[in-house]
């Protein structure tokens, strides 16, 4: 009986010792580093000297996302990346019109239903309203009545019943002619003017953007991923980076849809040649990114010029598409524009990270803010971004220019 108790305590006296060791082992695990003590799979910027996590238990990798490491930034970077084109594609699905040919409901609400625009589209149903409101004082009411609806709102483009029985109309304080007895050809011409200029057509299918929005965020999620749980072991850090560089792959691949969808949307060979020919590449750089006998260190520049390659070959549709509607589709400019900005911010990111500026400068001061891969990863967002605004163009372009 009196040995009970005291063998309880040996072994309570055991556990504690226990439970010490393995807390000290874990906070020992949990400590940031310094470059030197790194094992060399995680040896990759020289020029970065401390605050380095190495192999903690996932838990505490994951939770460290909340902590200061010199990955944190590079984890909400990316992060708050995903979360804004999440955004953009809820807002993309709610406010600019979404495909016709998918919805049965969408035929009777196609003319007028989903109709806006970021902005654009807005002013331009705002113009409608005040060409409509404009020709109720020239036109008798029954040439302007278009009844236009939006989500079940009329559109005040009828004008007020005419309560006149003379030959005449006075409306809105205008004497205008009854058409119906002194029909004039003027008149006619004017209903029709406007019958078409309210008629909207239906809008040009959103698949290529929804693509490359679906694109962008498996990039933005799975480069953040990896950041934050890297450094938990080699076998993590080999899988994260696969799929880190099948989330880059994801992200070109899917940025050439919509170029190439509606650049061509009257070429169907050359829309297919150009899709075809990008998911092709696609799928050797996700083959290249998945498969551990394309991962030998000697073959590390054949997959970087892989990658790179995809992303300059955009040049070639981007050009093709200003040699066909250079000069007469302001749509085809404008997205254009924002190819330009993409190819711009993206180049200037990889050479940013291929540069290591501005730690090369400075090796340390960089550590936890504003170290190249930070800067890359603005740059890269922010290309994403603009690639975005290039796809609006081209639903605003192809949703009114049709072949
Ligand atoms: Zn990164």
């Amino acid at each position: 009986m009196a040995s009970s108790p005291t063998a309880t305590s040996c072994v309570a006296s055991w556990n504690g010792a226990d439970d010490r060791r393995k807390e000290e082992k874990k906070q020992s695990k949990c400590e940031l580093i310094r470059y030197e003590e790194l094992p060399d799979w995680l040896k990759d910027n020289e020029f970065i000297h401390g605050y380095y996590r190495c192999e903690w238990p996932m838990k505490e990798t994951i939770l460290s996302i909340f902590s200061i490491h010199n990955e944190t930034l590079n984890v909400w970077s990316h992060l708050i990346g995903f979360l804004l084109f999440l955004f953009l594609t809820v807002f993309t699905a709610m406010v600019i019109p979404r495909d016709g040919s998918s919805s049965s409901s969408w035929s009777s609400r196609s003319s007028t239903a989903y109709w806006g625009d970021l902005v654009e589209m807005a002013n331009m149903t705002v113009a409608l309203r005040h060409d409509a409101l404009a020709a109720c004082f020239l036109l008798p009411p029954s040439a302007a009545e278009p009844g236009l609806s939006e989500d079940g709102q009329k559109i005040p483009t009828s004008c007020p019943p005419n309560t006149s029985s003379s030959q005449s109309n006075r409306h809105h304080g205008i004497q205008i002619q009854d058409n119906t007895s002194t029909p004039g050809p003027s008149m006619d011409d004017d209903a029709d003017t406007l019958a078409a200029a309210t008629a909207v057509p239906d809008p040009v299918t959103r698949w290529p953007v929804f693509a490359y929005l679906a694109g962008a965020m498996v990039c933005l999620l799975t480069s953040s991923a990896c950041h934050l749980i890297l450094c938990h072991s080699e076998r993590t850090a080999y899988v994260t980076l696969r799929l880190d560089y099948a989330g880059i792959a994801s992200l070109i691949v899917t940025s050439f849809y919509p170029l190439a969808y509606y650049s061509f949307l009257c070429h169907p060979s050359l829309q297919r040649l150009y899709m075809g020919s990008i998911t092709a590449l696609g799928a050797a750089a996700a083959t290249v990114s998945l498969v551990p006998a394309f991962q030998a260190p000697e073959l590390r520049p054949l997959r970087a010029a892989l990658f790179t390659c995809m992303g300059a070959s955009g040049v070639v549709p981007v050009a093709h598409k200003l040699v066909i509607y250079g000069g007469t589709s302001p749509g085809a400019v404008a997205s254009a524009w924002y190819e330009a900005l993409m190819g711009v911010s993206y180049g200037v990111g990889v050479v940013v990270y291929a540069a290591r500026v501005p730690e090369r400068w400075a090796p340390g001061r960089f550590d936890l803010v504003g170290h190249s891969h930070q800067l890359f990863h603005l740059f890269v967002v922010a290309g994403a971004y603009a690639h975005y605004l290039a796809g609006v163009e081209y639903l605003k372009w192809r949703d009114v220019d049709k072949c």
